[in-house]
């Protein structure tokens, strides 16, 4: 996986590399996909919800560029993967799912495989989650249809927000880095696919075209 799926196409930060060499994929999808679980596409994990590619999850995970003293927040816990390739890059982890039996799901992997530096939290990720705020990076794994304002807000000075920004089923993966001066520059990083982020600052529902029109991009 790591070499033909991330190495080949241009994942050259060591540290990201060696965190997906690490963490048990396999753990983190349902036994009837187990045999699938290195392949080189997103899975089902129950839900209508996926375990993202492998080759997304380290693409979005360099572009962060977690450091070991960094708080990280993720919006989507899903199945727990990305958590867990955070938590070997950063010092603290929030991780926000809006479904909680995926929630739930995610902490007994997790807590199994001794993870301390994660907190979970069930609710609406579009807003961020303001108590442990600011975050030295935020990572969103579900798409939206603007980059929703409390993220930017909850961005510390020299900070990075990574998300897939755009239509219902086509996004562009963003990156929002706000400088030690607070001024944002945003960069683009190619097309990606991510099921929606449904939210006060997401899609509304699950039903094409409606979206919360509040958000910088
Ligand atoms: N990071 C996950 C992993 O490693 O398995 C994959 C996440 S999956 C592609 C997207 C997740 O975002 C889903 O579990 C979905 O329920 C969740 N989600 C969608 N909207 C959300 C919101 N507003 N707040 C929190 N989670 C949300």
């Amino acid at each position: 996986m790591v070499r033909y799926q991330l190495e080949a196409r241009g994942i050259t930060d060591p540290r990201v590399l060696d965190a997906m060499r690490k963490v048990p994929r396999h753990l983190f999808v349902p036994p009837e996909r187990v045999h699938d679980a290195y392949s080189d596409h997103a899975l089902p994990i129950g839900e209508g919800q996926t375990i993202s590619q492998p080759y997304m999850v380290a693409l979005m995970t360099q572009l962060l560029q977690p450091a070991p003293s960094h708080r990280v927040l993720e919006i989507g816990t899903g199945s727990g993967y990305q958590a867990a390739i955070l938590a070997a890059l950063a010092d603290e982890v929030v991780t926000v799912e809006r479904e909680e039996v995926l929630s739930q799901r995610a902490q007994e992997v997790l807590r199994s495989l001794g993870y301390r530096n994660i907190t979970f939290v069930v609710g609406d990720g579009s807003e961020g989650y303001p108590p442990l705020a600011p975050y030295d990076g935020i990572i969103v794994t579900a798409g939206a249809p603007f980059v929703p304002t409390p993220l930017v807000d909850q961005l510390a000075p020299g900070g990075r927000l990574v998300i897939p920004v755009g239509h219902r089923y086509e996004q562009v993966l963003t990156v929002v880095y706000k400088d030690e001066q607070g001024r944002i520059h945003i960069s683009e990083h190619g097309y990606c696919v991510f099921v929606p982020l449904i939210g006060k600052h997401g899609w509304r529902s699950e039903i094409d075209g409606e979206w919360e029109p509040e958000g910088i991009v």
